[in-house]
């Protein structure tokens, strides 16, 4: 037997991955449980997206291909993020096709932090933020945004020190929902620009936003606030996995300063190599496939989840994404765990805040899911709520 004290590297003995464990462990014994716990849409991959893929593998389209992604690929990612984003500039940018968001994410922080660096994370984060900085030897340092989740210049500010080097951003956010004011995105990036940070600003679930302009005008998509968009300093990842329902396709996009992205390619031809050939294939197709309608019944049970839940639960209500993060109520005297098992009990599942954050008060509910689990899982929480 090998000795896994010697075998396996302190650098992943330090992470902890039981937390959303511990939830699934609880679970596995229900029969059909009402799952509020998902992070994926529950609606199909689109037809053309399909066809494009199964395309691509009949007509032998299977081999590697370019590390930084397929020409149509990156050239229509350009052509989005040129029409969208005021700042950009052909010569300094450049475009990186990742394995996903957590490709992306992985390749940004290997390539800028390294130990002796602190990297700014937002409190509440998505899970995978704070390991993946533990993963490079630098310092997470924790912005807390409790109870409004905006993520100010004034809350990072308080948090810099002579080692800081990068603010992690993401909206809308996981586990909360929150979207960034168009005023939060232009000073965080005026913050970046006078401290000398480097934005990494993660917009995975940028259709998912509900309120505000609609861009173009009369499509029902809504435009997305980005730090993105008032700086060419900022470097940006995208993903399919959400917008498409496409989470095991593994494909995402960086997008930013050439002489970063030049370093994150290098990094991705000596690891990933590149995202899967089939799925970049469908990704060119992706581009095209109006999602409107699909963002419209996820904001239609955002509505509902507020209807339902803001007179029992503190919410701060979300502008994007599919999540909810309301507030154990007080006068319950629990912990967001202990919460999470009386709604196990009850076959609801749910996060607790505990495996997005430092406090343990709140909990993550997804409505990525039919609408009678919904209706189901809101009733159950009503009636949680009474002490
Ligand atoms: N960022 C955030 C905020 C997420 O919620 C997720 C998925 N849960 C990812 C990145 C990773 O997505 P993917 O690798 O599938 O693109």
């Amino acid at each position: 037997m090998i000795d896994p004290e010697r075998f396996v590297t302190e650098r992943l003995r330090d992470i902890d991955a039981s937390g959303i464990r511990r939830v699934f462990d609880l679970a596995a014994n229900l029969e059909s449980p009402v799952n509020l716990s998902i992070g994926q849409p529950d609606f199909p991959v689109p037809e053309p997206i399909k066809r494009a893929a199964a395309e691509a593998i009949d007509e032998d389209k299977n081999g590697y291909t370019v590390t930084q992604g397929i020409p149509p690929l990156r050239d229509k990612i350009d052509a989005r993020l040129r029409a969208e984003l005021p700042v950009w500039d052909e010569a300094g940018f450049a475009t990186l096709v990742t394995s996903g968001v957590s490709g992306g994410l992985l390749l940004a922080l290997l390539t800028c932090a390294e130990p002796g660096d602190e990297v700014l994370i937002p409190d509440p984060y998505f899970v995978m933020y704070r390991h993946l900085v533990a993963l490079t030897g630098a310092t997470p340092v924790m912005v807390d945004t409790y109870p409004d989740f905006e993520l100010t210049a004034e809350r990072v500010a308080a948090k810099l020190t002579d080692r800081s080097k990068v603010l992690l951003f993401n909206a809308p956010a996981n586990p909360t929902g929150a979207v960034a004011s168009d005023a939060a995105c232009r000073q965080l990036v005026e913050l970046a620009d006078a401290r000398d940070l480097l934005l990494i600003s993660d917009e995975i679930y940028d259709v998912f936003t509900y309120d505000g302009v609609e861009r173009p005008a009369g499509s029902g998509v809504r435009r997305c606030p980005s730090p993105a968009a008032y700086s060419a300093d900022v470097l940006l990842l995208r993903g399919f996995s959400k917008t498409y329902a496409m989470t095991g396709w593994r494909l995402g996009y960086a997008a930013g300063p050439a002489p970063l992205i030049d370093q994150m390619t290098k990094l991705q031809q000596y690891s990933f190599v590149c995202a899967p050939s089939m799925v970049q294939r469908a990704g060119v197709a992706a581009l095209d496939v109006d999602m409107s309608e699909q963002v419209a019944r996820f904001r239609r049970r955002r509505d509902r989840v507020i209807e339902r839940l803001g007179d029992r639960y503190e919410i701060a209500e979300p502008g994007g994404a599919f999540y909810a993060f309301p507030k154990v109520p007080e006068q319950l005297g629990e912990t967001a765990t202990d919460f999470v098992k009386r709604a196990i009990d009850r076959e609801l599942l749910l996060i607790p805040g505990s495996v997005f954050s430092e406090r343990d008060t709140h909990f993550r509910l997804s409505y990525a899911c039919d609408e009678q689990t919904l209706e189901t899982g809101l009733a159950i929480l009503r009636e949680l709520a009474e002490p």
